[in-house]
């Protein structure tokens, strides 16, 4: 196929957004197309190749465009074919895959290798897991093979759309499938010690299978270190052969708590736990929430944004979908709502459009508190548990505390091959039986006169994961019901695992509220999320969904 490259040439750069870091600027070449005109092919970040309608033979694309630009996944597969050949010259086309080198670091990522080659960002981490060499941060001229039974159909291979990784386990409740992902496994010993074995299944990857779903681990820096390991435990000299049916090695160590051997203090924390949760009592507030106190925490925010992926952040968007959440009760329900933060530029409304990280935000104590952040010497992070115990309290003297409701929202960035929402609930082991904030902190603050310090009994303890698993089990139902995203393996943890640390979010692990979560709307790094979370429609539809998982809940 003859080509010829145009001269490359910068397109006038974004305008910048007031994030900290603005979009690497596209890229744009002009190709021969093989009817001899020349046609303009651009590359923008996260936006994929776009082809210029004007001059592309009509059987290049599916119709949709005439003019302006065609997007890639509307070529025909000869096009597609002629255009990743003009964008990247340098790539071998062989009979057992594409040898595909890195030309526009900036503008690259597995995720677009992935979709350009695959048919869609979401083979991921089966592409990373055939180049395990290779660093997840793209370098120039890093070679990425994709192998063939990883490309599209329309490049001549055999993947239509997103590999196939359904299980049979997919649609059970989180204690049957936790049980079904266990017995999965089998313990034993060698010379490196005590590990338990497992054989990945088609369409599953190390990364998302093994390491996230039996490892707790799910923070990109984290899986991708433990999967490497775990290769080399297993004797996987090429994780780029890794068919169905190869047996890993998992080190004890790395297991979580509910995959832990049998005779484990962990295990038998689990089984307390579940068992917890069977014998917990429903309770009932009725569709109108009566009765019901709910405080709402939207996490971040003022001088701290959260999470950042490309062009989208956390605080503002989250705070969003908490105002959504607020709106929807407030307007449908009885329960008394409150919010931990507010940010005085726009209230208590809901913004459809987002365009830059809010830069004031405070917590709604006496006198109320500028946020300073998250930090281990920030003090908002702490006031927020403070407020809310201090709501609770002064409900808890006319109402039924067990109809006491605590929610924090967030957003992460996960390895990006996750996505959906994640609930975290305040596992009973990882909750001290007392704390005290030290007065000095968040002085002059009326709550924490009244406040500050919490105690809990065992029981207390245990029955507040129960019941927060129990919600997190119904709201993750309203999601997927909604057509929300939810994560794949484990939807529901009691522990963060972080850079060889393990912790409960302050804001949960001392709140005393009979039922409390945090959840994670959505992973920032991970492509669709990242589209989603910016579509107020999306934000909106997750709020309806939320507010009915807390309706069945409290259902009659
Ligand atoms: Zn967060």
């Amino acid at each position: 196929m003859g080509k010829r490259l145009g001269s490359l040439f910068l397109l006038a750069s974004l305008p910048s957004s007031l994030m900290a870091q603005a979009d690497p600027v596209p890229v744009q070449i002009a190709a021969e197309a093989p009817n001899g005109e020349q046609v303009q092919i651009r590359l923008a970040f996260k936006k994929s190749i776009q082809v210029e309608a004007v001059g592309l033979p009509k059987r290049f694309t599916d119709g949709t465009a005439a003019s302006g630009w065609v997007t890639y996944e509307h070529l025909s597969p000869e096009a597609k074919h002629w255009v990743l050949e003009s964008v990247f010259p340098d790539d071998e086309w062989a009979d057992d895959g594409i040898r595909h080198r890195v030309r526009w670091p900036e503008l690259e990522s597995v995720w677009l290798m992935a979709s350009l080659f695959s048919g869609h960002g979401q083979n991921y981490d089966q592409l990373q897991q055939a180049n395990p060499g290779n660093p997840e941060k793209l370098r120039k001229g890093d070679v990425w093979v994709i192998p063939r039974n990883l490309l599209s159909i329309d490049l001549g291979g055999v993947v239509r759309g997103v590999v196939d990784r359904s299980q049979p386990e997919d649609d059970l409740d989180d204690e049957a499938k936790v049980a079904a992902y266990r017995a999965l496994l089998a313990f034993g010993e060698d010379r490196q010690g005590r590990y338990a074995s497992y054989h990945l299944r088609k369409g599953e990857a190390l990364y998302s299978s093994v390491v996230m779903r039996y490892t707790d681990r799910v923070e990109p820096k984290d899986v991708t270190d433990i999967a490497l390991e775990i290769a080399k435990r297993s004797g996987i000299a090429d994780v780029r052969g890794i068919q169905p049916g190869q047996l890993v090695k998992i080190p004890v160590k790395y297991l979580a708590d509910p995959f832990q051997p049998e005779g484990s203090r962990a295990l038998k924390e689990e089984r307390d736990i579940r068992e917890e949760v069977r014998r917990t009592p429903h309770i009932s507030a009725g569709p109108k929430l009566r009765g019901v106190r709910i405080v709402l925490d939207a996490g971040h925010g003022g001088v701290d944004t959260g999470a950042i992926a490309g062009d989208v952040w956390e605080s503002d968007y989250v705070y969003d979908i908490a105002m959504r959440v607020r709106r929807i009760l407030e307007q449908d329900t009885e329960a008394t709502v409150s919010s931990t933060i507010r940010y005085p530029t726009f209230g208590f409304s809901v913004r459809d459009n987002i365009v830059r990280p809010t830069r004031s935000a405070e917590i709604l104590t006496t006198p109320p508190f500028a946020n300073d952040g998250d930090s281990p010497n920030a003090v908002s992070v702490h006031l927020r548990w403070v407020l809310a115990n201090d709501l609770f309290a002064s409900f808890a003297r006319k109402g039924d505390v067990k109809k006491t409701l605590f929610i924090s929202f967030h957003a992460d960035a996960l390895h990006p091959s996750a996505r959906g929402t994640m609930v975290y609930v305040p596992g009973a082991a990882g909750v001290p039986a007392s704390f005290t904030l030290s007065p000095s902190r968040g002085k002059g603050v009326s709550e924490m006169k009244r406040g500050g310090r919490v105690v809990f009994t065992d029981k207390e303890r245990l029955q507040s994961e129960a019941r927060s698993r129990l919600f997190a089990e119904g709201l993750l139902k309203a999601l997927k019901s909604g057509q929300i995203p939810v994560h794949d393996d484990r939807p529901i943890r009691n522990i963060i695992h972080r850079a060889g640390k393990n912790f409960i979010p302050a804001v949960i692990r001392y709140s005393s509220a009979a039922t409390k979560i945090l959840v994670e709307v959505a992973n920032l790094t991970n492509e669709d999320d990242a589209v989603n979370i910016k579509d107020p429609d999306f934000r909106e539809r997750y709020a309806e969904a939320l507010v009915k998982g807390i309706r069945a809940y409290y259902r009659l």
